[in-house]
């Protein structure tokens, strides 16, 4: 990876001014998207040591937006797996990413947390700032990027450790001090789990369903108490009624977190996103965004012939 350095961790700002909801790319202002009304868990405060951090300047970006992703491209060794990317993430949004296999939906997203770095051989070009900063920047850790920008993956993952283990393991290593009790139970609350588990944290996670090992790995990722939730297909292993669960979990989520969801179900898409991006991948193979914008447009008065047939099932 050319792009990661080897610097100090950076403390990247958490805005804290509440902002409306705002689409990132809107064609005509239309927001027909219904917000639940669930209020979210009070966040249970937890100590994280402080770092040597760079100051950075918070007000660099506009508020409501988190990402600001210019020229953005990623590589394979030679592969250049995505191009050309220009997109905005806008705050408390449901932004899905969908597209046909092998177009880099996952691969783009896994650029939003630095996740891509793990992989030998990869590169990126462009930027992706991330409230006003450069996520690649030389002075990033890309480590601290991962504590604010969360992920959950298209197989359940849970550690092997008990469902209280599960959640505790990132605040533990983060050094958190305080009561973990009340955190635990804030994050499996939050991640509409409690109420099934409460009785059994001391046992394994791995021995939950697999609906409630994603929605432990989604608790697993919120005790972290990150900005941005990243899913990578997160409901692709799981039956119709876990998939729902998720979903309503995520319109709760929507209210404190940023979501960017990859999904290969366009009624998953359809149902469950405010923003829809559609990319596609041209005779090099390497994706591309063919248009966004809200997901009521996209799906259903799309600007391009190519989202028109994809969306339609045309192509795919
Ligand atoms: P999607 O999520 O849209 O199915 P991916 O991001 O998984 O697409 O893959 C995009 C392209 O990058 C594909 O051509 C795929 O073969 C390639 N690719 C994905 N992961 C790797 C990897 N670890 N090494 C090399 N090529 C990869």
């Amino acid at each position: 990876m050319t792009t990661s350095g080897a610097a100090g961790p950076i403390d990247l700002p958490r805005p804290t001014e509440p902002t409306d909801p705002a689409p990132a790319e809107r064609a005509d202002g239309g927001d027909t998207h219904v917000t639940l009304s669930l209020a979210p868990t009070p966040a249970v405060p937890i100590d994280l040591p402080t770092t040597a951090a760079t100051a950075i300047d918070a007000s660099a970006s506009a508020p409501d937006i988190v990402f600001d992703v210019t020229d953005f491209a990623a590589y394979y060794g030679n592969f250049r797996a995505v191009r050309d990317i220009q997109m905005r993430i806008a705050k408390n949004r449901i932004t899905a990413f969908i597209g046909p296999s092998g177009c880099g939906k996952s691969t783009l997203l896994r650029c939003f947390n630095r996740m891509n770095d793990l992989i030998p051989g990869t590169r990126v070009s462009g930027s992706i700032m991330f409230h006003g900063q450069d996520l690649y920047g030389p002075d990033v850790d890309a480590v601290a990027v991962r504590k604010r920008i969360g992920m959950v993956f298209q197989k359940p993952n849970p550690f092997p450790k008990s469902i209280y283990d599960n959640v505790a393991y990132g605040p533990r290593i983060n050094g958190a001090k305080g009561n973990l009790d009340d955190l635990v139970e804030a994050s499996l609350r939050r991640a509409a789990i409690w109420d099934e588990v409460k009785d059994k944290l001391k046992q394994p996670g791995t021995a939950l369903s697999g609906g409630q090992q994603q929605r432990l790995c989604i608790a697993r990722a919120i005790a972290v108490e990150p900005d941005v939730i990243l899913m990578d297909e997160p409901c692709s292993a799981l039956d119709p009624v876990a998939t729902l669960r998720i979903e309503e979990l995520m319109a709760e989520l929507r209210e404190t977190y940023t979501i960017v969801i990859v999904t290969h179900n366009m009624q998953q898409a359809a149902r469950a996103s405010d923003e829809t991006v559609f990319l596609t991948m041209g005779d090099d193979r390497a994706g591309y965004i063919v248009e966004k914008g809200p997901t009521i447009d996209i799906f259903t008065r799309p600007a391009n012939q190519l989202t028109e047939d994809y969306v339609s099932g045309r192509f795919g």
